[in-house]
């Protein structure tokens, strides 16, 4: 089985050139954008609206160090031991160390995070994994939406030029002087606001953002909003580059269960209400925490996203499909502290003050992505991946709950700042060679299919037999890729069905089988448990597996991999 190397789509009608392009408009991207913008021409291409993408939904917050009695160490300390030994703990210690300055900043740029209750003080919560109160939030638990809303109008007040309804495909590449290989720009489709193909075009520019956030959409049952397909991974694959670590993929444990059927984004019910004092119960009623770890229901996600899993799995009479998560301890205030869920609880007929809520697991946050340093770097000149498409060493084998949205504003802010500074020179684009292999797409009808094997086979809990299947079933479905039109012929497979065409759904489509082809060849190397990914056929951490994955998209289309000492 093959995958495409390149997006299909019409020849390019247009071009534009600015100094410095970003992909995505959630923290990281425009982060980016607005730390550059001062000093360079700076052009957001961004598939959707600008707040489509994560940004716009976190609940709990950013983390960072900003009461007296926190400490750097303990904040450092808390980030490795979540990442179970795959963390970067030089980049770590970078993060934490910029943390409280990026949450002052987002402040001076007029973000409004919630005060103590009575008092002028920024109110201080608490998290999984955290030993102390150091997250902050606002409207309670709209946390994203205040950054969203600030850098949204941060950006726009600053010039920043952004592309809306524009999908970026795939890098366009050169040779500089010295024979290096670097990014000189970026093919573009336009489309509608339904998706629908406009035009393509191109836009080179000295340095390339990739902002696109990660992919919990290759996933039936996820946290994410529908943007989130993996695209800057699938496109960093035909660009040649490695990713890392993606079969870390974090499943947030309480994700509100709204019945067998449901599909697609699911509401999460955040961290913070176990942090206010919820408890988790199966359906028997046995709490699902005592006694697994010393946290009990704010031990660290994945140790809760396995709990319940296997609660679920051993239920009297069969399977259950979800647990219930009991904050009615809280009254009425939980009304006001959290708006948003329980906005998400009366439309399926539940008061969370008087009721259980719910829950299940649900894909939540990919720790893996685009190997880059927190400056951004790529191994490819010109080539920068900022925020939840990059894998920098912070996250590790799992992510610390909050430190990602601060990730994506101080990594955002220092690529910015970087670029701003100093870019790279111009190269000449190579010659675009048209090979017939990259015309495939996937049919978008086959994407339901490549969801529910993800969480069937590559859920919580994996072993060797279930990833065999899901290799299989994509193997199966890749086949069916047909050539989009273009005059070139069919690849002979899939007869009678039509040919995709070129479209936001069809591009998603490809880059989300791509993405879960990635991981699981990935997920099948690791034959361990750490961190957010689980085997049942390799229960424990091994210690010859302090390793990373790099896995790579050959130039026939098909999927490597590689590991290497952490
Ligand atoms: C429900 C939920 C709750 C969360 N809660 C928290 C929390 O409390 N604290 C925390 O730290 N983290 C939280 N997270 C994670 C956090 O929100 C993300 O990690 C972070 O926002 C990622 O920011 P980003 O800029 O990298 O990506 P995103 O915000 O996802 O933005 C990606 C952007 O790229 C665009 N894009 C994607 N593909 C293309 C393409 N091909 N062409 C052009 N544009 C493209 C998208 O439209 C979007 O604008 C939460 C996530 C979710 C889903």
């Amino acid at each position: 089985m093959t995958l495409p190397r390149r997006l299909a789509a019409p020849p390019a009608t247009w071009e534009r050139d600015v100094d410095v392009v970003v992909l995505g408009s959630g923290a990281a991207g425009l982060s980016a954008a607005l730390a550059v913008r001062p000093v360079r021409s700076v052009l957001v291409v961004t598939k959707d609206i600008l707040s489509a993408g994560s940004t716009q939904w976190a609940q709990g917050g950013l983390a960072g160090v900003l009461h007296p009695s926190d400490t750097i160490e303990d904040h450092v300390r808390d980030t490795l031991e979540a990442g179970a030994g795959l963390c970067d703990e030089a980049v770590v210690r970078q993060l934490v160390a910029e943390a409280p300055k990026s949450i002052r900043y987002l402040m001076r740029l007029g973000a409004a995070f919630d005060p103590e209750q009575g008092g002028t003080d920024i109110a201080l919560t608490r998290e999984g994994g955290h030993s102390h109160n150091r997250i902050v939030h606002s409207g309670g638990d709209r946390s994203g939406a205040e950054v969203q809303r600030t850098l949204d109008e941060s950006a726009i007040g600053a010039g920043v030029e952004v592309m809306g309804h524009a999908f970026a495909l795939d890098l366009v590449t050169g040779t500089a002087d010295d024979g290096e290989r670097q990014v000189v720009g970026v093919r573009i489709g336009k489309t509608d606001e339904h998706g629908v193909l406009a035009s393509v075009g191109i836009v080179t520019a000295r340095a390339v953002v990739i902002a696109s956030g990660g992919y919990g959409q290759v996933f039936a049952s996820t946290s994410n909003p529908p943007a989130v397909t993996g695209d800057g991974i699938a496109m960093a694959l035909r660009a040649g580059l490695p990713v890392t670590d993606v079969e870390f993929v974090q499943f947030h444990p309480t994700v509100m269960w709204r019945g067998p059927d449901a599909l697609g984004q699911q509401a999460l019910v955040s961290e913070a209400v176990r942090g206010e004092g919820a408890i988790l119960y199966d359906a028997a009623g046995e709490r699902v925490m005592a006694g697994v770890h010393p946290l009990e229901d704010l031990a660290p996600r994945d140790v809760v996203a396995a709990a319940i899993s296997r609660r679920m799995a051993e239920a009297p009479g069969g399977v259950d499909d979800h647990v219930y998560l009991d904050a009615t301890h809280m009254g009425e205030r939980f009304y006001e502290r959290f708006p948003s869920i329980t906005e998400a609880c009366r439309e399926i007929g539940l008061d969370p003050a008087v009721d259980r809520i719910p829950v299940a697991p649900a894909a939540h946050y990919a720790c893996g992505g685009i190997r880059a340093g927190l400056d951004g770097r790529t191994s490819l000149r010109g080539l920068y991946a900022v925020g939840e498409v990059s894998a920098t060493g912070v996250h590790g084998a799992n992510r610390l709950a909050s430190n990602s949205l601060t990730e994506s504003v101080v990594s955002g802010t220092w690529v910015g700042r970087d670029l701003a500074w100093e870019l790279p020179d111009r190269v000449r684009i190579d010659v675009d060679v048209d090979d017939p292999l990259d015309h495939r797409l996937l049919d978008p009808s086959r994407l339901r299919e490549v969801r529910a094997v993800m969480s069937r086979h590559v859920g919580v809990v994996r072993d060797a037999l279930s990833l065999a299947s899901a290799a299989g079933a994509l193997g199966s479905i890749a086949r069916t890729m047909r050539t989009a039109k273009r005059g070139a012929d069919d690849d002979g497979t899939g007869e009678g069905s039509p040919r995709p065409e070129p479209s936001r759904r069809t591009w998603e489509a490809t880059n989300i089988l791509t993405v879960a082809t990635a991981m699981v060849a990935a997920a099948a190397a690791r034959t361990e448990s750490r961190g957010c990914h689980r085997r049942s056929d390799y229960p424990s951490v091994q210690p010859e597996w302090v390793r990373h994955l790099d896995v790579t998209l050959d130039a026939v289309g098909i999927i490597n991999v590689f590991d290497r000492p952490s």
